[in-house]
């Protein structure tokens, strides 16, 4: 049985980016990852502007104070200046308009009293060269790397690539992920239960967490515990997708099959149960370019399952750089007293003190218990054997959120 950090090491090993292509950019890109460089093609901003509404001035007429200025021009936000600003002299000026020449700084217009005759009182006395003056190129220069292949695009990044005037970049695909849940024992949500069986909260919600892992998720309803029929299930999906997880039936019970038929398919098996609780069933392997998780069909651990191995096999596929999960050391909001035989990722929450952070374990009955996991946003990390620990002690944490 493998370690948590050696199944990652093994999963990872066989997982690579998706070819990147060109994407239209938009909110639909948010998320994806830069395959390559992008440079600007010009200085941002462009001209030097101005922050503030007020007057364009020679920062040297205003080293006196109450100096009066003649406001001999007006320039507006996406107009292009044509006079130049002469000694004695100033433009009305507003937030955005490009600096005319001859002014080297803005006084804002609370700074100012109106001296009749076309001309205006300067009542700031410190008047520093560039003040209130976006000076061009300040954001970026031609040619600087603006965002670097592997950066993911987050809202910001979309709106520096719009303003680069880019629609379009070469960026990573976000991998296609098919859920298929297993067992006899599932219904659907939406329909009523017969003595005996449960609905299936699995496949939505692997679907939701593919999504949030930035994967597309499809989801055509559950497999039976049949062999000739997950067979057919099995093997329609396993070309079409990047990522196949099937939930539920990886243990070693009879009606366990999809060990067996992932093999009968030529999946080779790379990790076959990891020391870890809950998910020590995972299974991972791999059939041409498509990796196969098995994951264990309680609903706790094929979540934790989910964010700590399939959500970086996830994250690299799509081109991040780093591929998690994301591991903090944070304080115990309260104490632990509990033995376990291998390592645990408890549902927890983090809970933001006066002190910064720590970590509270949520009330939890184990792997099928997935209320308990509903409102958790982290998994607190205990180390195999008797955890004894007291309010602020340090342990770690697996962010999922
Ligand atoms: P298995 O891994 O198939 O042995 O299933 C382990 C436990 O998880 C059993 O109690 C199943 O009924 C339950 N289970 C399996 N699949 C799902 C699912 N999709 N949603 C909720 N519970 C499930
Ligand atoms: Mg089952």
């Amino acid at each position: 049985m493998l370690d948590v950090a050696d199944a990652l090491a093994e999963i990872l090993a066989r997982v690579r980016p998706l070819a990147p292509g060109a994407a239209r950019l938009g909110p639909g890109a948010l998320g994806r990852v830069l395959a390559d460089d992008v440079r600007a093609d010009q200085d941002s901003p462009p001209f030097p502007k101005s922050l503030r509404d007020g007057y364009a001035v020679r920062s040297a007429d205003c080293s006196l104070p109450n100096r009066e200025l003649r406001v001999t021009s007006e320039v507006a936000a996406g107009v292009v200046p044509t006079k130049a600003v002469a000694p004695g002299e100033c433009a009305r000026i507003f937030t955005g308009a490009p600096m005319p020449d001859g002014a080297d700084a803005v006084v804002m217009q609370e700074d100012t009293q109106p001296a009749g005759d076309g001309a205006v009182r300067i009542t700031d006395d410190r008047v520093k060269p560039g003040q209130w003056v976006f000076a061009r190129g300040t954001e970026m220069r031609a040619g600087d790397v603006v965002l670097a292949a592997g950066a993911a695009l987050t809202p910001a990044a979309l709106g520096v690539l719009a303003g680069l005037g880019l629609v379009e970049a070469k960026l990573h695909p976000a991998p296609r992920v098919f859920v298929l849940p297993t067992g006899n024992e599932l219904v659907e949500p939406g329909h009523p239960l017969k003595p005996g069986q449960i609905r299936n909260s699995n496949g939505p919600m692997l679907a939701a967490q593919v999504q949030r892992a930035g994967g597309v998720a499809t989801h055509r309803g559950i497999g039976p515990d049949t062999l000739p029929e997950l067979l057919k299930l099995v093997g329609d999906e396993l070309d079409g997708t990047d990522v196949l997880l099937v939930a539920g039936g990886v243990s070693v019970g009879k009606y366990d099959l999809v060990p067996a038929v992932l093999a009968e398919l030529g999946v080779a098996t790379h990790v076959r149960q990891v020391r870890m609780k809950p998910g020590k069933p995972l299974l991972f392997g791999t059939r041409g370019g498509t990796l196969v998780f098995g994951l264990p069909g309680n609903p706790v651990s094929a979540a934790v399952c989910f964010e700590l191995f399939v959500r970086p096999a996830l994250r690299v596929l799509a081109g991040h750089p780093d591929p998690g999960p994301t591991t903090v050391t944070l304080p115990l909001a309260e104490p632990i007293a509990e033995a376990n035989d291998r390592p645990t990722y408890r549902p927890a929450k983090l809970e933001v003190g006066p002190t910064g952070y720590a970590v509270r374990p949520r009330p939890w009955h184990g792997a099928p218990d997935l209320r308990g996991l509903a409102a958790a946003d982290a998994l607190l990390v205990l180390p195999a054997g008797e955890a004894r620990l007291d309010p602020g002690s340090l342990a770690q944490v697996v962010l999922i959120n």
